[in-house]
């Protein structure tokens, strides 16, 4: 009963891995310029790319993906992750990088958009930003869903909260915990 009650438990809860940049693990969809642009973006600005979870907002509740991974089967999902800003609290966001897209309009900033749509069902917020995001480029369109900064607290950032706190992580070369 009990190897039946912590089975059902691993399959509801997957093994999180907080991937530092890095990390021979460290890797996006994309051929090695990519990866290291990503590589550089997520040391510059102290990001964990998560892995573990589904990069939808499943994974900020560290769960399964219901659909089956669907849930982020849409044309503003394209090249995916979930990251964690480390830099004041960890905070987790997924960002992604569709070809196709416009920046936003006043229309889009309405939530008029399919993106806006899936943010405000699962409680987070929409940010588009090119000088920040753009490390996949191509003509791609960085759309970043962040954890509102408010007093709930996401199981991911619980998680991540305890595991930095206990296993450090290197920022550098230099850096035996790298
Ligand atoms: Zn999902």
């Amino acid at each position: 009963m009990t190897l039946q009650l912590l089975a059902t438990t691993r399959a509801i809860r997957p093994v999180v891995e907080l991937i530092p940049p890095l990390s021979d693990e460290f890797v996006v969809y994309g051929g090695a310029d990519t990866i290291e642009r990503a590589r550089r973006w997520a040391l510059d600005n102290r990001y964990l790319l998560v892995g573990g979870v589904p990069p939808c907002a499943h994974g900020l509740y560290l769960m399964s993906c219901p659909a089956g991974g669907a849930c982020m089967d849409r044309g503003w999902a394209d090249h995916i992750n979930l990251w964690i800003s480390i830099y004041d609290r960890p905070t987790p966001f997924l960002l992604s990088a569709p070809y196709g897209y416009e920046a936003p309009s006043e229309a889009d900033l309405r939530r008029t958009r399919e993106f806006h749509q899936y943010a405000k069902a699962h409680g987070l917020c929409v940010d588009v930003d090119y000088d920040r995001d753009d490390w996949y480029g191509r003509g791609t369109l960085p759309i970043r869903l962040t954890v509102r900064n408010q007093s709930v607290v996401w199981p991911l950032e619980e998680l991540a909260a305890i595991l930095l706190a206990t296993q450090p992580v290197g920022w550098s070369d230099e850096d035996p915990a790298a």
